[in-house]
C-alpha cells in the first residue's frame, strides 16, 4: 500500500504530465490517458522497485520522458504508461485493445516483446537486434518508449548490483546510445553514454567530472572573451541569437582520451561555442548560417580542413549545423557551431522536431530516407535476414563516411564503402563502365576501400565489363541491386546477340532458320538446346566459320546417334557393336599422353570452353567422331555431359609425361607504376623460365590490362607463377582465361 505522501507524489507527477501534454490535440486524449495512469496505477500497486519505490513511478516517469524530452503524442504517452502492465501484471493485451484500440494494443505488445528479447541474457545481440529493428515495421514509437524506457531505468540504476549495473551500462553504451544517435535524439544519446561511463568505469568517470568542473571558471572567462567580438558585429546585422560554450560530454572527453591516446590536457575541444539564431522567415537559414560564419571568420582565423557543412548536406540522423574551427585567442583551437533555432531543436530532440517540422518541409529529408529505406529492406521478401542485419549494422554503427566527387560534391555513404559503390552512387552508366579511380590523386582499384574526406574520381573505359567479382566488394544496396541485373542481362543479350549472329550467318547462305537446320546444329556444337547455342554463339564461344560445311555434311547417321543419346531410342546397328564406348573399360581411365598423336588408336582434343592443361582434374566425353574431348571436371559442360550422357564420360587421368608445352591464356589487371611490365615479365620468363607467347598490355589513366599467353607443363607450375605475379606491387588480378571468350 502507497504511503500517503507516495500517494501526493504521484498525483503531483501526474498532473505535472497531464497539464505539459502539449501534443493532446484531441478533446477525448486527456481522457484515454487519464484511463491508462488508472488501469497501471491499479495493475501494479502492490509493486514496488528495487529502490523501494512504488512501481507506478517508473512508467510516469517514462511517459514523461516520452511526452517531453521527445516530444511524443497522447497515444505514445499511452503506451508508455502501459508498458509494463501486460509483461508483469494480470492485464491483457487483449484488455488493452478493449480499452484503447488495435494500435495501442500493437505497440505495447511490441514493447512487451523487446523487453523479453533484451533482458534475456542468455540470446546473441546481433538476433535480439533483428527482432527488435523487425518491430519497426510496426511503428517507430515502439523503438522511441523503450529508448524512454532504457533512459529512465539508467537513470536509477543505483539500487541494482554492481554486476548488474556493468551489464544494463554495457547494453546500453552496445546499443541504445547508437540507436538514439541513430534516431537523432541527442542529448538522450548523450546523457545514456555518460551514465553507462559512470556505472562502467566509476573511478575514470569521477576524475573527469572533477577536471571539467575545475576548468569551469576559466572557461567561462574565455568563452566571454572568445564571443564578445562576435556578439558586436552579429547584433549589428539585426540577427537574433543567442551564444553559448558548453562543454563536451564526459564520456565523449574520455573516449577521445582512449582513442587518440592523449591526456585531458590535450583536447583542444574540450567545449564548443554554439550560436543559435531565430530565423528572419524572409532570408534562407543557409544564407543566414554562412553571413555569420563571415563574421566569425573575420575575426578568427578557421582551419580550413574542420569545416563540416552539414547545412547543405544534413547527416543521415537529420543533424543539420555548420561547424568550424578557428584559432581563438590565448592560441587555442575553438569549435564553433553555428545552427538555426529550427536546426537546433532537431539536433537535440530529432525525431520530434523533425515532425513538428516537417509539416512546412514537404520534401523528403535525410531520416525520412533512412526509415524508408529500412521499411524497405524489411518488407522485401527475398532479402535475407542475416544479410539485413549487417548492412543495417553497418549502416547503424559506424557513421556514414563523406566523400567527395572532383568538382567537390558530397555524397554520404556507409563507412567500408569502395570506389564502386561511389560510383554506381555517381550514376549506373559511371558504376557500369569504372576501371579503378583516383582517390586523392592517387590510383586505387575498384575495390578500394573509401574514408572519410577522399575525393574520389572514378576512371571509366568503355571495355570495362560488369563482373561477377564485383559483387565481392560492394556494399550498398545500389550498387548491389544493379549489378546483379545486369548480370542477369548480360545473359539475356547474350542469346539475343547469338540469334542475331546465327540468323545473319545463315541467311548469307541462303537460309531460314527452322527446326531441320537446328537439329543439325545442336549435336554438331555439342549443345543441349537452341538457347544453350545462341548463348555461346553470342560470348564467341562457337564462331561459326564451319557453319555452311556443318550444313552441307550429311549427318543422318550422327542425327539417329544424337536421338538415341537424347531419347534413348535404340536402333541395333552393324555400328553400334563397334561402338568404342560400349566397349570401353571404365575401371582404368583413359591415359593422356599430353600429345594427340601420342596415341594412335585414339586422339583426343582439348575442349576450347575450358582449355585443360595437365594437372587439372579431367574427364574425357567419347564424341561422335569418335575422338574423345577432354574438359576440366569442373568445367560446366563436362558437369553436363556427366549428368546426361554419363555413358559417353570415360574416366581420364594425364599420364605424368613433363615434355610437352601447353598454351594459357592469363588476364591482368592493375595499377600501372614505372617498371611493372618489366617486372611482370621477369616473373614470367625468369623464375619460371616459361615461354611467353604473347604479352598485349595496355594503360589507360594509370590502370593496366590485357592478356598474357604463356606455355606452361602443368597446372602446378601455372599456379606457382600467378602467385608471384600477385606479389608484384599494383597487379590486382590475375585470371586464367578459361574459355576462347575475349
Ligand atoms: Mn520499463
Amino acid at each position: 500500500m502507497l504511503t500517503q505522501e507516495e500517494d501526493v507524489q504521484i498525483r503531483q507527477q501526474f498532473d505535472d504530465l497531464l497539464n505539459n501534454c502539449v501534443r493532446c490535440n484531441q478533446p477525448e486524449d486527456k481522457a484515454f490517458i487519464i484511463k491508462a495512469f488508472q488501469i497501471a496505477h491499479d495493475a501494479h500497486k502492490e509493486m514496488r522497485r528495487r529502490s523501494g519505490e512504488p512501481y507506478i513511478i517508473h512508467p510516469l516517469a517514462v511517459a514523461t520522458i516520452v511526452n517531453h524530452e521527445i516530444g511524443l503524442g497522447a497515444k505514445s504517452i499511452i503506451c508508455a504508461l502501459l508498458h509494463d502492465v501486460v509483461e508483469d501484471t494480470d492485464f491483457t493485451l487483449e484488455q488493452v485493445e478493449q480499452h484503447f484500440g488495435t494500435k495501442t494494443a500493437t505497440i505495447v505488445d511490441g514493447l512487451t516483446k523487446i523487453g523479453e528479447v533484451f533482458d534475456n541474457n542468455s540470446t546473441l545481440q546481433a538476433e535480439n537486434f533483428r527482432k527488435m529493428l523487425l518491430t519497426l515495421s510496426d511503428d517507430i514509437r515502439v523503438i522511441l518508449i523503450k529508448l524512454a524506457d532504457r533512459l529512465h531505468n539508467m537513470r536509477t540504476l543505483g539500487s541494482l548490483s554492481p554486476e548488474k549495473r556493468k551489464k544494463i551500462s554495457s547494453e546500453t553504451i552496445y546499443l541504445y546510445a547508437p540507436l538514439a544517435h541513430r534516431m537523432g535524439l541527442y542529448s538522450i544519446k548523450t546523457e545514456l553514454e555518460d551514465l553507462s561511463f559512470k556505472h562502467l568505469y566509476p573511478n575514470e568517470f569521477e576524475e573527469i567530472v572533477k577536471r571539467v568542473n575545475a576548468d569551469e571558471r576559466k572557461r567561462v572567462l574565455f568563452i566571454n572573451k572568445f564571443s564578445l567580438p562576435i556578439i558586436d558585429k552579429v547584433s549589428d546585422q539585426n540577427i537574433n541569437y543567442e551564444i553559448t560554450g558548453r562543454p563536451k560530454s564526459y564520456y565523449s572527453i574520455w573516449n577521445k582520451m582512449q582513442t587518440k591516446n592523449i591526456s585531458f590536457d590535450e583536447i583542444y575541444d574540450l567545449f564548443a561555442i554554439r550560436i543559435v539564431f531565430d530565423n528572419d522567415p524572409t532570408i534562407p537559414e543557409k544564407t543566414t548560417c554562412w553571413n555569420i560564419y563571415s563574421i566569425v571568420t573575420d575575426i578568427y582565423m578557421p582551419r580550413p580542413d574542420r569545416l563540416r557543412d552539414w547545412v547543405s548536406t544534413p547527416k543521415a540522423n537529420g543533424y543539420e549545423a555548420l561547424h568550424l574551427t578557428v584559432m581563438g585567442p590565448e592560441g587555442k583551437w575553438v569549435e564553433v557551431q553555428i545552427r538555426s533555432r529550427r536546426m537546433d531543436e532537431i539536433a537535440e530532440r530529432g525525431l520530434a522536431a523533425h515532425w513538428k517540422y516537417k509539416g512546412n518541409n514537404p520534401q523528403e529529408t535525410e531520416l525520412d530516407k533512412w526509415l524508408r529505406r529500412i521499411r524497405e529492406m524489411l518488407s522485401d521478401p527475398t532479402s535475407n535476414a542475416i544479410e539485413f542485419l549487417d548492412d543495417f549494422k553497418l549502416n547503424l554503427f559506424s557513421s556514414e563516411i563523406v566523400v567527395f566527387t572532383p568538382k567537390g560534391d558530397v555524397k554520404i555513404l556507409p563507412r567500408e564503402s569502395t570506389v564502386l559503390d561511389f560510383a554506381y552512387e555517381i550514376h549506373t552508366h559511371i558504376g557500369n563502365k569504372s576501371i579503378g579511380a583516383k582517390v586523392n590523386y592517387k590510383l586505387v582499384p575498384l575495390n578500394y576501400k573509401l574514408s572519410s574526406g577522399d575525393q574520389v574520381e572514378i576512371i571509366t573505359s568503355d571495355k570495362s565489363r560488369i563482373t561477377r567479382e564485383w559483387l565481392d566488394f560492394v556494399i550498398t544496396a545500389k550498387a548491389k541491386n544493379i549489378i546483379k541485373n545486369a548480370l542477369k542481362a548480360e545473359t539475356k543479350n547474350r542469346t539475343e546477340k547469338g540469334k542475331v549472329l546465327l540468323e545473319e550467318k545463315l541467311k548469307e547462305l541462303g537460309l531460314h532458320p527452322n527446326s531441320r537446320i537446328f537439329r543439325k546444329l545442336i549435336p554438331s556444337y555439342e549443345v543441349a538446346t537452341k538457347d544453350e547455342l545462341y548463348s555461346k554463339v553470342g560470348s564467341g564461344l562457337i564462331n561459326l566459320d564451319d557453319l555452311k560445311k556443318i550444313l552441307k555434311k550429311n549427318t543422318r547417321s550422327k542425327l539417329i546417334r544424337y536421338w538415341e543419346l537424347t531419347f534413348g531410342i535404340t536402333s541395333e546397328t552393324e555400328e553400334d557393336k563397334n561402338d568404342p564406348t560400349k566397349n570401353y573399360d571404365k575401371n582404368s581411365p583413359f591415359l593422356l599422353r599430353e600429345s594427340s598423336d601420342a596415341d594412335e588408336s585414339t586422339s583426343y582434343v582439348i575442349a576450347k570452353c575450358c582449355n585443360p592443361i595437365p594437372g587439372d582434374d579431367v574427364i574425357g566425353y567419347k564424341a561422335i567422331n569418335e575422338s574423345i574431348i577432354i574438359h576440366k571436371s569442373k568445367c560446366p559442360n563436362a558437369v553436363r555431359l556427366v549428368a546426361g550422357q554419363s555413358e559417353r564420360v570415360i574416366p581420364t587421368k594425364w599420364s605424368t609425361h613433363k615434355v610437352l608445352s601447353f598454351l594459357v591464356k592469363l588476364s591482368l589487371r592493375g595499377i600501372d607504376h614505372f617498371g611493372i611490365f618489366n617486372e611482370i615479365t621477369t616473373v614470367i620468363t625468369k623464375e619460371f623460365k616459361i615461354n611467353m607467347r604473347t604479352l598485349n598490355l595496355s594503360t589507360h589513366d594509370g590502370i593496366f590490362e590485357g592478356l598474357v599467353e604463356v606455355y606452361v607443363h602443368n597446372s602446378n607450375d601455372l599456379n606457382k607463377m600467378i602467385a608471384n605475379l600477385l606479389r608484384i606491387k599494383g597487379v590486382e588480378f590475375v585470371n586464367r582465361v578459361e574459355s576462347s571468350e575475349e
